[in-house]
């Protein structure tokens, strides 16, 4: 019997599941051509299902090309005030599947930007999460990945930070404007999902003499996974489904040993329990 261990918390967020689910449903109720602003998660397997769906990604530079009355998709990234005005402007249906934890930073900064402080933002300032809360301030926060913003600091700042940021990155620019600012309101708004997979595949890679990554090469929070799992398991393979895994390595030998197997927060269940029951012998009830 292969000895393979699944991560409790392996694959869809919260959010990620939530923008799918409904995105599906809608799509049940209206039966129509809908787009979606960006992919709606990095993960070619449900892309591909949902333009079989007929779920089609759009980029925010095409909304001009939209018709009133037609439906967009806001995924779980969220988006600056500026693309809702656009989208309402035109008389587009809005659907706004932005994930709650991304919508309360925009809430935040919407709220004390009005109130005179400068947003600060700890992320990737290439990010659409980051590019659509700084849409909230009328793109004028300023964008660090840890420690002190170059420049000019003013005394009353508002510190807000990437869901999927390093919690040592924004403790450190914490740290640092502590020194320079009179006045700072700081809201560690890091999401609990990232960093319950990355404590998980850091103690299933020690006990596991092969690691199985599931997730898009272009997911980060996968790569992120992988990273980790590769530093303490170097037999660690970061595989999108089945088939790229069996690219990497036979299942005779995944089956010879101790295999523990991760996800990332965007890749759907079918593609994990297809390798889990793969791995297992039991590969009928995988779909
Ligand atoms: S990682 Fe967290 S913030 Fe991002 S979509 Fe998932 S639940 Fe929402």
């Amino acid at each position: 019997m292969a000895d393979v261990t699944l991560a409790k918390k392996a694959g869809f967020c919260f959010g990620v599941k939530k923008a799918v689910d409904e995105v599906i449903d809608l799509q049940n109720r209206i039966n129509t051509k809908i787009y979606t602003l960006g992919p709606l998660i990095h993960n070619k397997e449900v892309l591909k299902r949902l333009e079989e769906n007929n779920i089609f990604s759009i980029d925010i530079s095409d909304i001009d090309k939209l018709n009133a009355s037609d439906t967009v998709v806001i995924r779980s990234h969220g988006v600056g005030k500026a693309v809702i005005d656009k989208l309402q402007e035109k008389q587009i249906n809005i659907v706004d599947n932005t994930c709650p934890f991304v919508k309360a930073i925009h809430n935040k900064v919407e709220k004390y930007y009005n109130e005179g402080y400068r947003i600060i933002i700890v992320g990737d300032d290439k990010h659409p999460e980051v590019i659509g809360i700084n849409g909230w301030c009328n793109n004028t926060a300023l964008i660090i990945r840890g420690g002190r913003p170059e420049g000019y600091i003013p005394n009353k700042v508002c510190l807000v930070s990437q869901t999927t940021e390093k919690f040592q990155n924004y403790q450190k620019a914490l740290v640092d404007l502590s020194n320079t600012c009179k006045e700072i309101l700081a809201f560690n708004t890091i999401c609990n999902a990232t960093k319950e997979r990355q404590e998980e595949v850091s103690k299933l890679s020690i006990e596991s003499e092969t690691m199985v990554v599931l997730g898009d090469r272009s997911s980060s929070n996968t790569k992120k996974l992988f990273e980790i799992s590769k530093s303490s398991c170097n037999n660690t393979f970061l595989a999108e489904n089945y088939e790229d895994l069996l690219s990497q390595i036979s299942i005779e030998d995944l089956r010879k040993h101790k295999v523990g197997v991760t996800a990332g927060a965007s890749t759907p269940d079918w593609v994990i329990n297809k390798v889990i029951n793969e791995i297992k012998g039991d590969s009928h009830n995988g779909k």
